[in-house]
């Protein structure tokens, strides 16, 4: 993908990287991951061309395997608490 241009709004750099399939230049990358950060994604995503990530749906299936990653997760962490627990209690 050499020679692609940033395709975010008005910039003209040589596109270092791509962000969700869209070309990207390392100062709009970061610009990006700033914007993110402070919850101006939808607004960050329209610069680079992406559609809103509302319409994205996510079908049901996947929605499924995520909360059941989620909950794995989620009894990884609390048996790791349970043993630091144990740990404390008992030198
Ligand atoms: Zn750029």
């Amino acid at each position: 993908m050499s020679g692609d241009r940033c395709e975010w709004k008005r910039c003209r750099a040589e596109a270092d990287m791509s962000y969700l399939g869209r070309a990207i230049c390392k100062s709009h990358f970061s610009r990006m991951c700033e914007m993110q950060d402070v919850g101006r994604e939808e607004e960050a995503r329209k610069l680079i061309g992406l559609p809103p990530r509302t319409t994205t749906q996510i079908p049901p299936e996947v929605g499924r395997l995520i909360d059941e990653l989620r909950m794995d997760q989620d009894r990884k962490n609390s048996a790791h608490q349970a043993r630091s627990d144990r740990v404390v209690q008992d030198p």
